[in-house]
This record gives structure tokens, sequence and C-alpha cells, in this order.
């Protein structure tokens, strides 16, 4: 639980960094340990990374519920998109594609009895018929969001977001500096920071730092030395282009992933246009090479800008006296949209165990166990998406297949193969196996559907379902298809939220 004691020795908190991961930081402090003074410090001259506009469901929860910020009010100013889940060009040849969506997907009884893995859920069917989660009654007078009964995230632009979440900083009472760190000075011991240093601000000392620095990792790599632990054995690409195209303000309600010659490409529908980026590898494609392929593709894509990443962990998140959230800490490539999901994550664990002094090991102990081993698994995870891609036959494809590292799913892969689906063979309510999703962002049925979805099956598998699982999902099905038929395209849905704000939902 946090620490709530106002004579705790830690009361004044500094972070670095005023980009997603330090506002959203800053905001969770003040709320949930309201006797600290926060400051974030941020560069006027080392810009945000301006990416990190797909988020999980983690986000509805946590800005609204957690935060406290009004919904309706974050519909008007931040303008997002709702994302049911994520549709994937991807495992097969051809045309073939399946969906993550954010609720439970029976994938199986999916394929044995419809002949299509997108049927697995209601929400998936909305995102198969490009269709939002709101109704429109029978009648056709009366329109109700089934946000209650179905998850969702949103889409956002990643400016205005950043600019929103800024706005709420005041009166959340955190205080706002300009100014850009150039040295960090330790104690002399060389295990905790004493104070920092910024030109237009001079010295500036915290009991307690946050990193919040992104890539730079100024705070938690350069001053505290914590180590690199690289992920590319599991995770190729270290490169990306982003580019934008009008979709004429119809949206679609979700993130799509396209497999492409080295790497994929998201798009992400925001308002009136999208946002895609090709996500490759360097190893085995130029820079020009890749943008050429995407303009092959996307012939109507414009403003391309290149990133380049690193993808993997430090050693430790918290070490002395400097916590690190968001990019300074870690990064996978955002194939399943975990860059938000584990800055908030992180804070989540951070608060729930606020060290309550210099001494308090177990607390650090803690955030570092839970937050290591939850990257890890998205690592390992996101690693079963490239080494069972089928798609193409291009060297980065192949490669991919025959060396990509999931050796951290190695005995969930070979349950899969022995004991699987698991949703249909009760392997996600076992608690015999319980340990083995300790540390996981992503439940059991993503497994099955994963594996599943990319052509993979367990051995023997139809004999070991039970015939009353087989039953009944052809008929949900039909009941399914008939519900969508009055739900309402994204931009219909938004506009009615712009005109009635209540509709938001009472989840939010
Ligand atoms: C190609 C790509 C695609 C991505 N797509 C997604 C996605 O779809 N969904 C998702 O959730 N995540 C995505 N991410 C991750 C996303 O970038 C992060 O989740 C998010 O933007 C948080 O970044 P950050 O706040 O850690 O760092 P940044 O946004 O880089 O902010 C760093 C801040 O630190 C400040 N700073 C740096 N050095 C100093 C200094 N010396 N002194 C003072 N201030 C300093 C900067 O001024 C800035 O304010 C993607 C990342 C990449 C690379």
């Amino acid at each position: 639980m946090a620490d709530e004691n106002p004579n705790s020795p830690y009361r004044k908190v500094g972070i670095v960094g005023g980009g997603t991961a330090g506002y959203l930081t800053a905001l969770a402090l003040k709320k949930q340990i309201p006797h600290l003074e926060v400051t974030v410090v941020e560069s006027e001259s080392i810009p945000v990374i301006g990416v990190g506009e797909a988020t999980t469901p983690l986000i509805v929860m946590f800005l609204h519920q957690g935060l406290g910020l009004d919904a309706a009010e974050f519909y008007r100013v931040v303008q997002p998109t709702w994302k049911l889940g994520i549709k994937f060009e991807w495992g097969l040849p051809g045309d073939y594609a399946f969906h993550y969506p954010f609720d439970r997907n029976d994938s199986w009884n999916a394929i044995q009895q419809t002949g299509d893995i997108r049927n697995g859920c209601l929400t998936s069917v909305f995102m198969k018929n490009d269709k939002s989660h709101m109704l429109r009654s029978a009648g056709g007078s009366k329109l109700t969001p089934i946000h209650n009964k179905t998850n969702y995230a949103y889409h956002l632009e990643n400016e205005c977001f950043i600019g929103y979440l800024r706005s709420k900083l005041k009166d959340a009472g955190v205080e706002m500096r300009l100014g850009t760190i150039q040295e960090v000075k330790l104690n002399e011991a060389g295990t905790a920071i004493d104070h920092l240093f910024s030109p237009e601000l001079g010295n500036l000392s915290f009991d307690l730092y946050v990193d919040c620095s992104g890539f730079r990792s100024v705070l938690l790599e350069k001053a505290m030395g914590s180590k690199f632990i690289s992920y590319a054995d599991s995770l190729y690409t270290d490169s990306a282009w982003t580019v934008t195209r009008p979709n004429n303000g119809q949206p679609k309600p979700y993130t799509t992933a396209v497999t492409m010659d080295h790497g994929w490409t998201w798009i992400i529908p925001v308002r009136t246009e999208d946002h895609l980026g090709y996500v490759y590898s360097s190893g085995f494609c130029d820079d020009e090479s890749a943008l050429a392929e995407m303009k092959r593709k996307y012939p109507d894509a414009i403003d391309p800008k290149l990133v380049k990443f690193r993808v993997g962990r430090h050693e430790q998140a918290f070490v002395g006296n400097v916590m690190s959230v968001g990019n300074s800490f870690g990064f996978v490539e955002p194939l399943e949209s975990t860059g938000i999901h584990m800055i908030i994550s992180t804070i989540l664990e951070f608060v729930r165990n606020f060290p309550k002094s210099d001494n308090d090991v177990t607390s650090r102990q803690t955030i570092n166990t839970t937050t290591n081993a939850t990257w890890d698994n998205i690592r390992w995870f996101l690693g079963v998406h490239f080494r069972f891609n089928k798609r193409f036959e291009t060297e980065f494809w192949k490669t991919c297949r025959e060396k990509v590292d999931i050796s951290g799913f190695e005995t969930i892969r070979q349950l899969f193969y022995e004991k699987g689906p698991f949703l249909e063979n009760g392997i996600d309510e076992n608690p015999d196996y319980r340990h083995l999703g300790r540390y996981t962002i992503f439940p059991w049925n993503a497994f099955d559907l994963f594996m599943l979805g990319q052509g993979e099956l367990p051995h023997e598998v139809a004999t070991k379902i039970p015939a009353k699982t087989r039953g009944d999902l052809a008929n949900k099905a039909v009941v399914w298809d008939q519900i969508q038929l009055r739900a309402l395209p994204q931009n219909e849905a938004l506009a009615a939220i712009d005109t009635w704000p209540s509709l938001v939902g009472s989840r939010n």
C-alpha cells in the first residue's frame, strides 16, 4: 500500500521528463499520495518521442477511475477513437487475417464451428464489420453504448494527449520547471543521487528522483549505471518509418498490424487520418528500401519520419533513490501497444510499494521483481508473433521462424501442444498452471489465439475437447451477427458522443 505517512523521509519527488511517462507519474503520485511535493523538470530543447498512440484497456480505467479525469471532457479535448482490439494481417499467406479483441475470444470453437477464428466473441464480430460498440435500439430512436460489457482502449493523437495531461498538472498541485538536466551529482558512495544541475535552474535537490527522460535514460542508465539488457535475440526490429494518410473521417475501430517484407506496419486510425508506422530490422533492410516499400504499399502516405530504437530493459527500475518509468527503463516494439500500458502498470506498482525510507529494501525488490518479470514476459509473448508468422518467405521472416528466441515461453508452448487449446481444456482455470501466468499482461486465451491464429495446432486436439464445450458457439455467432447489425460505425458513434456527452458510459 502507498505510504501516506506525512512524516515519511520521502516528501520531495523530482520527475525528469515531460512526456507521457512524466506527466502520468506526476498525476498519479499527487492523486494517491497527496502529501508528496511533486516537481516535473522538462527540457524545452529535447522533444518528446511523439509516438505512442495505440493503447490497451488499462488506460480507460487508469485515466477516469484512477486519476479521476472526467471522460466527457477527455473526449471533447483529446478526441480519442476507440480501439476494440488489433486486426492482424498475419500468420498465414493470402488475404487471411485474425483478430486479437480485448474480450475473451473462443478461438478454437470459432474455427471448428464457424470456420472463422474472428467469430470468437461479440467484440471480434464488431471488428469484422467495422462497427463500434454503440447500439441503436430496435426502433432506431435510442442509442446505448455497451461500454460496460465490452473491453476497449483508445487511439490517441500523441501531441494532443500530452497537451491535455500537461493542462491537468497545475490543478493537481504539481510544480513545473523548464530546464535541461546537464549534470547528475551522486553522493560520495555513488549509491544515490545527491542533486541535479541544469543551466536554467541551477542545482535541484529532491528526496526521490523519477527518470522519465525517455530513451536517454539520463538518471537510471547514465548516472546510476543500471545495465541495459537487450531483447534483440527475440525481437529483431530497431527502426520505424512513420507516415499519415487521410481516412475520410471513417476511422476503423481497431489497430491493424500488417506483415511487411522486413517487419510490419501499424495502422492507427484517429478522427480524420490514419497514422502508420513501418517497423523493420536494419539488419535486413536499409532505411531507403524500407521507405520505398512503404510508399509502394501505401501510395497516399505522406510526411515520413524515421525513428530509431533499441529493444530491452534495464537491470533494475529502482536503484538507490531513483525510480524509472517509461522508455527510460524499457521498450519493446509496439506490436501489442505495450508502451503506455507498461507506463501505467509500473506507476501502479510504484505507488502500491512506495518506499518508506532509504532502508526499505523490500519495496524496491518488489517493484524490481514485478517490473522485470512483466517486461520479460512481454518479450517472450511478442517473440511468438514473429516465430510463427508464416505469411512471407523473405529472409527476415525465414530467419524469424528459425531463430527468434522464445525460450522463456517454452513451457507454455509445450503445454499448448500437449494440452491445448487452453480455454476449452480448462487450463486457464486450473490452479496447477497459475504460476505460469503470474507476471503476464496477456490472458490465457491470447496464447490460444496467437498459436491458432498463426496455424499452430495442439497434438490430438479433437479428441481432448469435451463434447459439451463444442455446442453453442455457432448459435452465439448468429446472435452476435444480429447485434452488430444495430451497431453504429465509429464515426457516427463518436459524433453522437460529441452531441450527447453522457453517452460515454458509466464505466468511465
Ligand atoms: C516507433 C515507436 C512506436 C510506438 N508506438 C507506441 C504505441 O502505439 N503505443 C504505446 O503505448 N507506446 C508506443 N511507443 C512507446 C512510446 O514512445 C511511449 O510509451 C511513450 O511515448 C512514453 O515516452 P516517455 O515519456 O518515456 O519518453 P518521451 O516521450 O521521449 O519523453 C521524454 C521526456 O524527457 C525529457 N528529457 C529528456 N532528457 C532530458 C534532460 N536531460 N533534461 C530534462 N528533460 C529531459 C524530454 O524533454 C521529454 O519531455 C512507441 C515507441 C516507438 C519508438
